[in-house]
C-alpha cells in the first residue's frame, strides 16, 4: 500500500518515501477537477510500468487534507507489469490512456522532484501535447497554462458565434515536432502556433532577460498574425419601460424619415441604418441609427414626428472590422426589431510587448522587430524569425526545447513529421544522436550548431549558433489591452487622487515600495511630481495665526474694498478676527457671511499641499483632533 498522497496542478504532492514494489492504491486529490475538466493524476514512480484504473468517487474525502476536504477524491489502484525494478526504459505506453467519463487523465511518472523523460502530460483541451523529454515540473504545469492562453484556432463553428471576446491565429502551421496524438485528436483542424526558426544567441541586446527579437519579415510575412472577435449589441429597448401587456414601441432602427444626414454616417451605415459588412469602424463613428417613433392607430403604424436620426457609436480607441450583423428579433415575429448584434473583427499583427511562448514554458515578449537585413544569418542564408537569449536554459533545464529544436530542423529538412512521444531514448539511444544523425544526413551540423554571420557588419560570429525551428505560440496578452498612460485625468471626488482602472483612464498606484525606490535614487521631483503634481495638487489657505486649513465661502459684504473685487479676493479666518466695535476705522471692516462685522484674521499663507492632507484634516477634525500648521516663512 502506498499512504502517500499525489496531487494536480496547484497542490504540491506528498514526496513518497518508500517506493511501493507490487502495486497498490493511491488515492489522488485534486481540488481543481471541476475547473479544469480534466484531471492530472500525478503519482507513481518506481522505474517500471504502471498498469492504472482510476476510479472516480465524488464527495470522497482525503482523510487530513483541512480546507480541501470536501473536493472530490479520486482512488487510483495500480499494479506494476514488472516487478523488476530494474527494467531500463520503461514504455508506459501513454496512449493508453485511463479515460474516464470522457476526461483525458493525465499519467505522471516521477522520480522524485525532476521529472526528466518520464512525464507524459495533456492539458485540459489537448492542446499542447508538448516534447515532454526532460524539463522540471513548473516547465510542464507552465505550459500547460500557456496553451489555454494561446492565441489558436478555438472552435469549427467561429462563423457562427457571436462570443464577446474570441481569439484566433491566422497563421497557424502544424508542428513540425508532435505526438501521434495529434492526429487521432485531429489537431491539425486546430493550429495553435507556428513553426519558428529559433537562433539562440545574444545579439544587440535586445533579446536580454526573456526578451525575443522577432524577425520583421516573418512578421510581414504573417507570423503570428491574429484577429479578435468582439460582439456588440445596441438594444433600443434599454433602460426603456417596459408594460406588462407588452411592449410599447418607442424606438425603430433606420434613419428618421425626411431627416438630415450628414455624408459621414452614411460611410458607414447602409440605407437601412445598419452598418455596412466589412465597413473600417474608427473611434466615433456610427454603428447604428434609431429615431424615435409614436404608433398612429389610425394608419395603423409607427410614425417619427422629429425627423430627427440618433446613433449608435463605436466607443472603443482602437479600429475594427464589421464581420456581421444579427437582427433579433422578437419571438413571435410580430414585433419591430429593437435589437441588433454587430460582430467585430480587431486585426492584431504582433506589436513589440506581445507576448510568445515556446511549448516549454519558455515565454517571452517581443522587443523589436529587427529588420531582415540585421538579422544574422547562416551559411546556407537561413535568418531566424526568433532569437532568444541563451540564459533562457542554465536554470530553467528545458531541456525538451533543445530536443524539439534538433528535432525541428531535422523534420523540416527531411519534410517529414518528427514524432515527440516520450521515453523513446536514453542514456545508450540519445535524442541527440538520432536527429544528429538526420542532420548530418541533410548536410548539417551533428548538434544543431550553425556558424552565422552578423547581419549588421556581415563578419562570421565567433561562435556557432544553435539554431533549429521550434513550434511558438502566440499568447493572448497583448499591450494594445494593457498599456496604461496618464499625467492627470479622472479623480475620486472626495479624496481628489486618481482614480483607478484603465478603462477609466484612472492612474497606478505609486505605492510604499514604489515610493522607497524613488526616495533612494535621490529622484526628488519625480517623488514630488508623481506625489503631487499629477495626484491630487491644491492649494490650500492657512491662517497663520491659529495654524488651520481655512475652508472658504464668499460673501457679499458693504464693506467691501477695491481689492476684494474681481479675481483679487482676500481670504480671512474668522476665528483669529475679532469682532468689530466702533472704534476701528471703516477700511479695517469686513463681514461675514451672517452679516457680523470682523477686523484682523488677515494673516493667511496660501500653500500647496496634497488634497488628501485636508481631507484628513476634516476628518481628524470630525473625531475631535485638530491639526495644527506652523508656516514659514
Ligand atoms: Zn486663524
Amino acid at each position: 500500500m502506498i499512504t502517500g498522497i499525489a496531487a494536480a496542478d496547484g497542490v504540491q504532492p506528498e514526496q513518497l518515501t518508500v517506493p511501493p514494489l507490487n502495486g497498490g492504491v493511491v488515492r489522488v486529490f485534486n481540488s481543481s477537477i471541476p475547473l479544469m475538466h480534466d484531471m492530472s493524476v500525478l503519482g507513481l514512480l518506481a522505474d517500471t510500468r504502471v498498469n492504472i484504473d482510476v476510479n472516480h468517487k465524488k464527495g470522497e474525502c482525503m482523510p487530513g487534507i483541512g480546507s480541501n476536504a470536501n473536493a472530490t477524491g479520486w482512488r487510483i489502484s495500480f499494479s506494476f507489469a514488472d516487478s523488476e525494478l530494474a527494467v531500463a526504459a520503461p514504455k508506459p505506453e501513454p496512449y493508453d490512456n485511463p479515460r474516464h467519463d470522457g476526461f483525458v487523465y493525465c499519467l505522471t511518472v516521477s522520480n522524485g522532484n525532476f521529472l526528466a523523460r518520464r512525464t507524459v502530460e495533456y492539458s485540459d483541451n489537448c492542446k499542447t501535447q508538448e516534447v515532454v523529454d526532460a524539463a522540471q515540473k513548473p516547465f510542464y504545469t507552465g505550459n500547460c497554462q500557456m496553451g489555454k492562453q494561446s492565441m489558436g484556432t478555438p472552435g469549427t463553428a467561429l462563423r457562427y458565434r457571436t462570443d464577446n471576446k474570441t481569439y484566433r491565429l491566422q497563421t497557424g502551421q502544424t508542428p513540425v515536432v508532435r505526438p501521434p496524438l495529434h492526429n487521432e485528436y485531429g489537431l491539425d483542424n486546430f493550429p495553435n502556433g507556428m513553426n519558428a526558426v529559433v537562433a539562440v544567441i545574444s545579439y544587440t541586446g535586445y533579446d536580454m532577460d526573456d526578451a525575443m527579437i522577432l524577425n520583421k519579415s516573418a512578421h510581414e510575412r504573417g507570423f503570428g498574425h491574429g484577429t479578435i472577435y468582439k460582439t456588440k449589441i445596441c438594444d433600443l429597448e434599454e433602460g426603456g419601460r417596459r408594460n406588462r401587456s407588452g411592449r410599447t414601441i418607442t424606438k425603430l432602427f433606420g434613419f428618421a424619415p425626411d431627416s438630415l444626414v450628414s455624408a459621414d454616417r452614411k460611410e458607414t451605415l447602409d440605407e437601412d441604418g445598419f452598418p455596412r459588412i466589412g465597413t473600417l469602424l474608427r473611434h466615433g463613428d456610427a454603428i447604428a441609427a434609431w429615431h424615435t417613433v409614436s404608433y398612429d392607430a389610425a394608419s395603423d403604424d409607427y410614425i417619427n414626428r422629429d425627423a430627427n436620426t440618433q446613433y449608435f457609436k463605436y466607443k472603443e480607441e482602437e479600429v475594427a472590422f464589421v464581420e456581421e450583423v444579427r437582427i433579433i428579433g422578437s419571438e413571435d415575429g410580430t414585433q419591430p426589431c429593437q435589437k441588433i448584434s454587430i460582430k467585430l473583427r480587431v486585426p492584431r499583427s504582433p506589436v513589440i510587448g506581445d507576448k510568445f511562448s515556446s511549448r516549454h514554458g519558455q515565454k517571452g515578449v517581443a522587443s523589436q522587430k529587427w529588420p531582415s537585413i540585421d538579422m544574422p544569418f547562416s551559411e546556407s542564408g537561413i535568418q531566424p524569425d526568433v532569437i532568444i537569449n541563451p540564459h533562457a536554459f542554465p536554470s530553467r533545464m528545458t531541456i525538451g526545447m533543445f530536443v524539439e529544436s534538433l528535432a525541428g530542423k531535422a523534420g523540416a529538412l527531411h519534410g517529414i513529421a518528427q514524432d515527440s512521444t516520450p521515453f523513446r531514448f536514453d542514456e545508450q539511444n540519445t535524442a541527440v544522436d538520432f536527429f544528429g544523425h538526420q542532420l548530418m544526413k541533410a548536410g548539417y551540423n551533428y548538434y544543431g550548431n550553425e556558424p552565422m554571420y552578423s547581419g549588421i557588419t556581415g563578419q562570421e560570429l565567433a561562435a556557432d549558433i544553435y539554431i533549429g525551428v521550434v513550434y511558438y505560440q502566440r499568447l493572448r496578452h497583448m499591450v494594445n489591452d494593457k498599456y496604461q498612460v496618464r499625467t492627470t485625468g479622472p479623480i475620486n471626488t472626495t479624496t481628489g487622487q486618481p482614480i483607478k482602472g484603465r478603462k477609466k483612464g484612472g492612474g497606478i498606484r505609486v505605492g510604499e515600495m514604489e515610493r522607497d525606490a524613488l526616495i533612494a535614487h535621490g529622484t526628488a521631483f519625480l517623488l514630488q511630481d508623481r506625489l503631487m503634481n499629477c495626484s491630487d495638487y491644491t492649494k490650500a489657505a492657512l491662517c497663520r495665526e491659529c495654524g488651520s486649513f481655512l475652508s472658504t465661502a464668499p460673501t457679499v459684504s458693504e464693506y467691501s474694498r477695491k481689492k476684494d473685487r474681481g479675481s483679487n479676493l482676500t481670504i480671512r479666518c474668522r476665528r483669529c478676527a475679532k469682532l468689530a466695535d466702533g472704534v476701528v476705522s471703516k477700511s479695517d471692516v469686513w463681514m461675514d457671511g451672517q452679516g457680523m462685522r470682523f477686523t484682523g484674521g488677515e494673516d493667511i499663507a496660501v500653500v500647496a499641499v496634497p488634497g488628501v492632507l485636508k481631507y484628513l484634516d476634516v476628518e481628524l477634525a470630525s473625531m475631535g483632533v485638530r491639526l495644527k500648521f506652523k508656516v514659514e516663512p
